[in-house]
């Protein structure tokens, strides 16, 4: 018996990057942003110890937040802020479009 030389071909599926290669649509960003209710703030650190990516900064006249492009959303600080101080607010751009 003779084998068939014949192989079956595919639609471009795009993984090829050939010409007709369809690309992924952009997905919307998103940016994380937290607040603090200063009047609710009793200034215990509690939210400066917790945050991974050390969005807080702690002086004399309390918390406040230093690096807010930092944030990753995590809500760390928010769910263990005693007083409900915090709040984290989530942004999405569009496609192409830096979120501020
Ligand atoms: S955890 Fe809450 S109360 Fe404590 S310093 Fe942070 S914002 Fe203020
Ligand atoms: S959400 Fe996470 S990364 Fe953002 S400020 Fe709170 S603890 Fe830090």
């Amino acid at each position: 018996m003779v084998k068939s030389t014949v192989t079956e071909t595919k639609p471009d599926s795009g993984e090829s990057g050939g010409a007709g290669a369809a690309r992924k649509p952009e997905k919307a960003k998103k940016s994380y942003r937290p607040f603090i209710i200063q009047a609710w703030c009793k200034k215990c650190g509690i939210c400066v110890a917790f945050c991974p990516k050390h969005v807080f900064r702690c002086d004399d006249r309390g918390v406040h937040v230093d690096k807010p492009e930092e944030c990753i959303g995590c809500r760390f600080c928010e769910m263990h802020c005693p007083d409900l101080a915090i709040s984290v607010q989530e942004r999405e751009s569009a496609p192409g479009v830096k979120a501020s």
